[in-house]
């Protein structure tokens, strides 16, 4: 669909809060969590049974605290928010956390040292690093953007894998 910005992303009190990228943003906007503020002039933006303008500012329908300046507290559910649901070792659907490093090599629950993976890899390594196990991570962790942590605030980001796909198409005038 080519560049487009990214979309703005306002608290339901109009405050600034992040900006997402257009796929994120319509997520939110389908899911309810936010409307559309401002539009693309002249675009719409068409999934499967959908249609909506494309969004260059979305307001979220409930005020959310985010705390920009604090990093967001580690969670399972935020480690496989963070990676769209797919597993750092073989790119399919995750639906379980990985820690790198062990819990029981001293690995902790932290941002840096989980990944999402799928059932079969996360039982393939089992108690191993990478490394011993033979495997290769295909992403690094990361710490959470602003925009993820308010993701992770909303409740957004749990569908990615079976978001359908979309088209921007030019309103007729
Ligand atoms: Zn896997």
């Amino acid at each position: 669909m080519g560049r487009l910005r990214r979309t703005l992303v306002l608290n339901a009190g109009f405050e600034p809060l992040a900006t997402v990228s257009l796929r994120r943003a319509v997520v939110l906007v389908m899911r309810g969590k936010a409307e559309v503020e401002q539009a693309h002039p002249g675009l719409r933006i068409r999934a499967t049974a959908v249609e909506m303008p494309v969004p260059l500012v979305i307001r979220l329908r409930r005020y959310v605290k985010v705390p920009f300046r604090q990093r967001a507290p580690w969670s399972r559910r935020g480690v496989l928010v963070r990676d769209r649901y797919r597993c750092a070792y073989c790119g399919r659907r995750a639906t379980t956390v990985d820690h790198v490093v062990p819990r029981s090599r001293g690995g902790g629950d932290t941002w840096l040292n989980t990944v999402a993976a799928c059932r079969e890899d996360n039982h393939r390594k089992a108690d191993r690093t990478p490394a011993q196990a033979g495997m290769r991570l295909l992403v690094q962790p990361f710490e959470p953007t602003p925009a993820d942590a308010l993701l992770l605030a909303v409740g957004g980001g749990r569908d990615e894998p079976g978001l359908p796909e979309w088209s921007t198409t030019a309103r007729g005038a």
